[in-house]
């Protein structure tokens, strides 16, 4: 073969392959994996097995990964004209392959049966994983439908799919058409730094000197910084506004009639596929087992979170009062008067903390971490094709020196890169006749380059960031299961996964954890105990006032789709304000209309799922509570997390692995902890 996306090497062959190879290659694919789809199905007959049905899928799937995932890889971190012409293109016909391969009846009855099949009982637990998953997904692509339903259903997810791209632009055309100069004096109090963000959200609007618009940086700098409080309420009220019928662009780009239109719709495909709503539909994907649960859940931690809200709150005002002149303490005040009150309390800056964290000083401690935790060693590895010269390659060996997975480290930004952090697959583990193939993940970060002979320097965020994103990367990396479709992180529960990373950000705020990876750059020093201390106290800094919202959210987002009835509406903004006469200590004007612009909810995949973030953290809180007791080190409650919830994947529900590990259920009270509200 010449055309190496179509080699079966281990590795994506970075140093040779061009644009024009793609859609070659993806179009060879496609049409191989259609004939083995027509093949398997024909030959399915009455009694299909596993290695006649689902092994032949899996093997296609590998194969469009090794030839698509490198494209989509370099998309995001090195792209290129050529590259997002061809990109587009192929996309596009990967889209409607997949979208008819979840409308394949014949593949469907042929899965079925291998399901009813008695030999479906021999099969091994994550063969099992894989055909139920199959035939959830196949339902909830509305394939199983009865006409007229079926056409119904597809109509519907068309205009679904119309309306929620047209929520996601009118939020971006109203943030894009608002640009407000800003006078010389509106700049007191916003620093140097931040003066630059504003200075190219001017230029960006033709505009001289400096501007506020609605992206969020630009926003963030003046509502945190600007000292002219008149102004403060006039970026609230424009951001909060976006895309409504209330504030500047009153009327302009309304997302408010479209809401309606998305939950009649959504109301109404639930109702197809036999659910009684959208929330009880969502749930179908989730760890979360009822909507009572999900409810029981946030209440129970508004019960907790409430009051050190309220208690917060108290202490914002009396600090506006004293510190900055304002009598009566306004929602545009809180992040100003919240960011003067923590430089007050804590003195802390990155740039004091900065030293301390050079990236290979945090990957060195990072790695003897993981060895200690896990047992498996993490070697650099040269000679390996990459896509700039930045990249690093990594290899995990076990105890017996075998290599069981790989990475890429992208580490540093640059332009043609996206921003923001992943972590990304490009082999998944599966099991092929004799052979295994391996597990290999990309890990995407954008922190600072290194400058002047000197490694970069991380802020603690970064640190954070880093260890979340290789969180995500064991999970993917340290699997034993075989079938493809459950393996490392696929098939897991939606607000399970991020359980392994939100679990190792914990080792960045432990002392035992940090004097593995802090060292300072001049003289390897270990953090001083004051300069830790003080870091460690930020963490918990108005915890209350953070969890308050995002049990606003959560609770809106999950009644909005569990309460719906076609008769009286969506009750967007009457709903909001039930949840916030529970919820909220500091009450946004009743012009406020955040709704209009949460992409996540109208737009993103988090549609009855906002509550994820929370619940997550709850696993990860209560998992790093094992650690806690045993010893942050312990080696064998690593072991067994290794055991039991990275090596599983999605082959079991997420709960039987939480619960294998833990030894029980999960239990709140290790959310709150982790945020300094415990009893
Ligand atoms: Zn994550």
């Amino acid at each position: 073969m010449t055309n190496p996306l179509l080699e079966p090497t281990a590795l994506p062959a970075f140093d040779r392959f061009a644009p024009d190879q793609v859609l070659p290659a993806i179009e060879a694919c496609l049409s191989r994996f259609t004939q083995r789809v027509a093949e398997v199905t024909a030959a399915a007959g009455s009694n299909p097995t596993w290695d006649t049905l689902m092994a032949p899928l899996e093997t296609e799937e590998a194969a469009l990964e090794r030839a698509w995932g490198p494209v989509t890889h370099l998309h995001s971190v090195a792209d290129s004209d050529a590259l997002r012409e061809v990109y587009q293109q192929a996309l596009d016909q990967i889209t409607e392959f997949s979208s008819a391969l979840g409308q394949n009846r014949e593949l469907f009855d042929a899965v079925k049966r291998l399901r009813a099949d008695p030999a479906f009982a021999t099969l091994r637990a994550d063969q099992q994983a894989v055909i139920e998953h199959e035939l959830r997904d196949f339902m909830l692509s509305g394939v199983a439908l009865e006409e007229p339903a079926r056409t119904r259903f597809r109509e519907i997810s068309r205009e679904l799919a119309q309306l929620e791209t047209a929520f996601e632009q009118a939020v971006m055309d109203a943030t894009d058409a608002y640009a407000r100069p800003l006078t010389e004096a509106e700049l007191t109090g916003i620093p140097e730094s931040e003066r630059a963000t504003l200075a190219q959200a001017a230029a960006d609007h033709d505009l001289e000197g400096h501007a506020l618009t609605l992206q969020f940086p630009v926003y963030n700098a003046v509502i945190t910084y600007a000292d002219d409080r008149a102004l403060r309420q006039e970026a609230y009220t424009a951001f909060g506004t976006r895309a409504s019928d209330q504030g500047p662009q009153a009327g302009k780009f309304d997302n408010g009639p479209r809401i309606e239109q998305i939950m009649a719709l959504r109301f109404e495909a639930a109702r197809l596929l036999g659910f009684d709503n959208p929330a009880t539909l969502s749930l179908t994907t989730k760890m979360a087992t009822s909507p009572e649960r999900v409810l029981g859940f946030l209440n129970d931690i508004v019960v907790r979170a409430k009051p050190a809200a309220q208690r917060e709150l108290t202490d914002l005002a009396v600090f506006a009062r004293e510190h900055c002149g304002i009598e009566d303490l306004k929602p545009w005040d809180v992040p100003y008067v919240s960011e003067k009150l923590r430089l007050a309390r804590y003195q802390l800056s990155d740039e004091e903390l900065k030293p301390y964290f050079p990236l290979p000083r945090v990957l060195e401690g990072l790695f003897g971490l993981t060895e200690t935790l896990f047992g498996v060693r993490v070697v650099e590895r040269s000679g390996v094709p990459v896509w700039h010269t930045d990249v690093q390659f990594f290899e995990l060996v076990d105890s017996n020196h075998r290599v069981v997975a790989a990475f890429y480290l992208d580490a540093y930004t640059r332009a043609k890169k996206r921003g923001g952090a992943w972590m990304d697959v490009c082999r998944t583990r599966f099991r092929h006749g004799d052979g295994i193939e391996r597990p290999v993940a990309y890990l995407t970060c954008n922190f600072a380059p290194p400058t002047g002979g000197k490694p970069s320097l991380l802020t603690h965020d970064d640190v954070t960031t880093m260890f979340h994103e290789f969180g995500h990367g064991l999970h993917h990396m340290l699997t034993e299961v075989e079938a493809r479709g459950v393996s490392g992180i696929s098939g897991v529960e939606w607000d399970a996964v991020e359980l392994p990373s939100q679990f190792m950000e914990n080792f960045c705020w432990t002392r035992e954890g940090l004097d593995r990876f802090a060292g300072h750059v001049d003289t390897g020093a270990p953090m001083p105990d004051d300069l830790f201390r003080r870091l460690l106290a930020t963490r918990h800094f108005h915890a209350g006032l953070f969890l308050v919202r995002q049990l606003e959210f959560g609770l809106f987002d999950f009644r909005l789709h569990l309460e719906f009835e076609p008769a009286r509406g969506a009750r967007v903004l009457e709903l909001l304000q039930e949840i916030r006469r529970e919820v909220a200590v500091l009450h946004p004007p009743s012009w406020q209309r955040f709704p209009m612009s949460f992409g996540h909810v109208f737009a993103g995949g988090y549609a009855a799922g906002y509550y994820s973030y929370l619940w997550a953290e709850v696993l990860s809180a209560d998992a790093y509570g094992a650690f806690e007791a045993a010893g942050v080190l312990d080696a064998d409650t690593g072991a067994r997390f290794r055991r039991e919830v990275l090596s599983v994947g999605g082959s079991r529900p997420a709960l039987s692995s939480f619960t294998a590990f833990r030894g029980r259920e999960p239990e709140v009270d290790a959310l709150l902890k982790s945020y300094g509200l415990a009893a």
